[in-house]
Order: C-alpha cells, then sequence, then structure tokens
C-alpha cells in the first residue's frame, strides 16, 4: 500500500518534465490577451495545471499558455511581454 503510494507520488512528480529530468524549475507563463496582462506559474500550481490551465477560466479564447521553460527562459521571455507577474500563489522566483 504504502509503496503503491510512493510510486504514484513520483510519477506525479515527473509529469510534465519530460525530457527535462532533474529540472526542478519547469515554469509557464499565462498570457491573457483580454485583460493585456499575465502571470509566470511553476508547472505543479494548481493555476498552471502543467499549462493546462483552469478550464473554467481558460477556455482558450482569453489566453494562451507558454512553456514549459526554464526558469532564466521563463523569466527573459515575460520581460517581453505585457505585464506579465510572478503567480502570487506558486510564487516563482526570478533567477539569481
Ligand atoms: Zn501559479
Amino acid at each position: 500500500m504504502e509503496r503503491h503510494l510512493k510510486i504514484e507520488a513520483a510519477l506525479r512528480h515527473t509529469a510534465g518534465s519530460n525530457d527535462r529530468e532533474g529540472v526542478m524549475t519547469d515554469l509557464y507563463i499565462y498570457e491573457n490577451w483580454t485583460r493585456k496582462r499575465g502571470a509566470i506559474h511553476h508547472a505543479d500550481c494548481s493555476y498552471c495545471n502543467s499549462g493546462e490551465g483552469v478550464q473554467i477560466e481558460d477556455s482558450g479564447r482569453n489566453g494562451k499558455w507558454h512553456g514549459p521553460y526554464s526558469r532564466e527562459e521563463a523569466f527573459c521571455r515575460a520581460a517581453t511581454m505585457l505585464n506579465i507577474e510572478p503567480c502570487k500563489t506558486c510564487k516563482p522566483l526570478p533567477p539569481t
């Protein structure tokens, strides 16, 4: 039982990482066209859901998910877009 749970947790952990094994900083950018703003999220943020988003809010008409990106790439791209801020829930940190 306990073993099964561990395997499940491990699978969930790697989901969305694809070929970026070992990289803990998969970030996504959500760009909202209608509100002209967006946010940077961790892949495991409940708002991000590995780029799937929250279906109620994100029908695909209002915005677009970009990513996954490394930390450096995500913040670099966000700087070229309008009003992109780190998510207040998952709080991705800018590269040092
Ligand atoms: Zn988030």
